[in-house]
Order: C-alpha cells, then sequence, then structure tokens
C-alpha cells in the first residue's frame, strides 16, 4: 500500500501515520518528492485494512500497490531516482560513464586504465578485485591487494571505484574501497547477497542475470530496497538466447522497460552485452538513444594481454574517439556527456 500525504500535511502528521503502520507490523519506506510525499508500508501478514489510515489527519489517499516490485516501481516514487555516488548523481541529464579493465591485473594497468578513461571523460573507475569466473582455474581476481590499486588510481584521478562483491563475506573489506558494490549477472537473484548489500549505505550497481525477465530482475532490485537501500542503480549486460554469434543478446528493450516500471536509474554495459570490442561503440550509441543514464564499458591498455576479457576491452585511443560520437548523440537526445 501507499499513503499519499496530502499536500498540507505536517511533519507530525506524517509521523504519526508512520508510527501507526509499523504498530500494525508493516516496514516503511518513504518517499518525499517534489509534489508529493508517500509512505510506502510493505509486507505484514497482519490483514489489517491499511485503509483506516484514511482517516487520520494530513493522509490524502490510500492506494494498493498492484505491481510486485512495491518501491522500485513508479507507483511508489514517480519521478526517476537521482542516485548520488560521492557528488556524482547519476540518474540525471548527465551521462555517467564507468569505464576500466574487467580485473585489477596490476598497478601499473589500473593507473594506466585510470588515467586514460578519466582524460576522455569517464567519471568512474571500474576493476574487478574479486571476480565470478566460469572456471575455478581461471585468474580469481587480486583481492583485497586490487582494491588497494583501485584506491591508488582513485587517489591520483578523483575517479570513483565501481568493483564487484561476489560473497557476502567480502562485504567489510568492500565496503572500505568500493564507492559503488557491483553485483554481477550471476549474483543477480543471490538473495542473501542482495540482501546483505541491501542492509549496506552504499550504491549498488545491479547487472541484469543472464537468465533474469525483467521481472525477477525488478524483484531482486526489491531486496535490495525493502532492506532501506535505495541507491540501486540498474544494469542490463545482456542475456541468453539461441544466437552464438556474440557472447550475449543486449537486450536494449530493457531500458525503456524499466525506465517505464521503475524510477531507478539505468545504465548498460555493452561489453558483456556483446562480447566484441567492434560492436561496443554502435551498442553504445545505441543505448543513449534509446534513453539509458550511463554505460559501462571495458577499457584496457593492453587488451591482447588481458587476463580476462580482452576481445571485448577497448584500447584508451578507441575508447577515447568513442566518447567523442557519444557526446554528439547524447546531445540529440537532450542529455549530456
Ligand atoms: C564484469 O563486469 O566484469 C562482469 C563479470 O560482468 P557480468 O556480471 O555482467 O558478467
Ligand atoms: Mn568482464
Amino acid at each position: 500500500m501507499i499513503i499519499v500525504m496530502g499536500p498540507g500535511h505536517t511533519e507530525e502528521q506524517l509521523q504519526a501515520v508512520i508510527r501507526r503502520i509499523e504498530e500494525m507490523g508493516y516496514s516503511v519506506h518513504l518517499s518525499r518528492g517534489v509534489e508529493r510525499t508517500i509512505v510506502g508500508a510493505v509486507g505484514s501478514k497482519d490483514k489489517t485494512p491499511l485503509h483506516a489510515l484514511q482517516q487520520m489527519e494530513g493522509v490524502e489517499a490510500v492506494i494498493p500497490i498492484l505491481r510486485p516490485w512495491k518501491l522500485a516501481g513508479r507507483e511508489f516514487k514517480r519521478e526517476g531516482t537521482v542516485v548520488d555516488v560521492e557528488g556524482v548523481p547519476v540518474g540525471g541529464p548527465k551521462i555517467v560513464v564507468i569505464a576500466g579493465p574487467c580485473s585489477v591485473e596490476n598497478e601499473k594497468q589500473i593507473i594506466e586504465s585510470a588515467r586514460a578513461v578519466k582524460a576522455a571523460g569517464a567519471v568512474m573507475l571500474r576493476g574487478g578485485a574479486y571476480k565470478p569466473r566460469t572456471s575455478p582455474y581461471a585468474f580469481q581476481g587480486l583481492e583485497e591487494d586490487g582494491l588497494k590499486m583501485l584506491q591508488a588510481a582513485k587517489a591520483e584521478t578523483g575517479l570513483k571505484i565501481v568493483t564487484e562483491i561476489v560473497s557476502v563475506t567480502d562485504l567489510d573489506i568492500l565496503l572500505k574501497y568500493a564507492d559503488v558494490l557491483q553485483i554481477g549477472a550471476r549474483n543477480c537473484q543471490n538473495y542473501a547477497l542482495l540482501r546483505a548489500v541491501g542492509q549496506a549505505r552504499k550504491p549498488v550497481l545491479l547487472k541484469r542475470g543472464m537468465s533474469a525477465t525483467i521481472h525477477e530482475y525488478l524483484m531482486a532490485a526489491e531486496y535490495c530496497l525493502s532492506e532501506g537501500n535505495y541507491d540501486i542503480l540498474l544494469c542490463e549486460r545482456g542475456i541468453r538466447t539461441f544466437e552464438t554469434e556474440t557472447r550475449f543478446t543486449l537486450d536494449l528493450n530493457a531500458v525503456p522497460v524499466l525506465k517505464h516500471l521503475s524510477h531507478l536509474p539505468v545504465l548498460v554495459d555493452p561489453s558483456h552485452g556483446t562480447g566484441h570490442w567492434r560492436l561496443v561503440g554502435p551498442m553504445s550509441r545505441a543505448a543513449i538513444a534509446a534513453g539509458a543514464d550511463g554505460l559501462e564499458i571495458e577499457v584496457h591498455p593492453d587488451p591482447a594481454n588481458a587476463l580476462s576479457d580482452g576481445a571485448q576491452s577497448l584500447r584508451p585511443a578507441k575508447f577515447e574517439r568513442l566518447m567523442e560520437e557519444l557526446r554528439r548523440v547524447a546531445e540529440a537526445v537532450d542529455r549530456t556527456l
């Protein structure tokens, strides 16, 4: 249910409504919009009708939320959410570009990557220190040493750090270094991990699972939101289809569909979505044209020798040229980059 507070309501009336909802065993989620303050009441087994709240002072309406994604949906929050990543807004008119290598490999590699992507206009640096690899024999990441390298790259360039969490047990360590916790496609439905990052007060970049429907994906976001973390960035990164010519099929339908259903910012990862560096440019341009709020792009100073995902990584010079093109596409759809 959502309880819509009337235009002239007082803070006291709002607090009284919140107390009443909590007494009934619901958890309360507040959305203070520009026009309306909405109180979301979620998840009680108590079937006491919330409609009774209609009688309380300051309340304008009590409306059921029809969609299963109670907090991720536009019913709860009409305006788009702008997530503040240490002063960088995501979801506003400016498109954000997160770029960097798939994995942190050594200090030189990550610093070189950071300098290059910063010079080209990226605002956040990506790089995995904990890698979810298909093979247990493949490079698994440098773990805390890798996080320290990311920290050094941030100290030099000011870029915010986006890095993946693969296990709840690593959360405390990641919270020390990351500005954004990335949940990878393979963990999109790892509910214990989603709840854990939901309890953390740190923005989360939640990638779509490669076989997750939009419904399942929004419910994954709902796990984080229901724990009180509203700073969730969605990221389409390709789904599994019958097609084998590309690594995954980048589902750009997901961009306008998610923007319609949800208030959360929507990013696109054209690197994993295609698996080929040649396709990264065209699909980045298409993603911005489709309304994406940002991109996550793999860039490596020496893709041929990358320890992971070299085939889909751009060289810095190519990334720089792409950013120029993207500025023009952004302008054409009334955005900046
Ligand atoms: C990555 O960003 O390097 C990654 C592993 O992505 P995904 O989880 O989308 O496969
Ligand atoms: Mn990768």
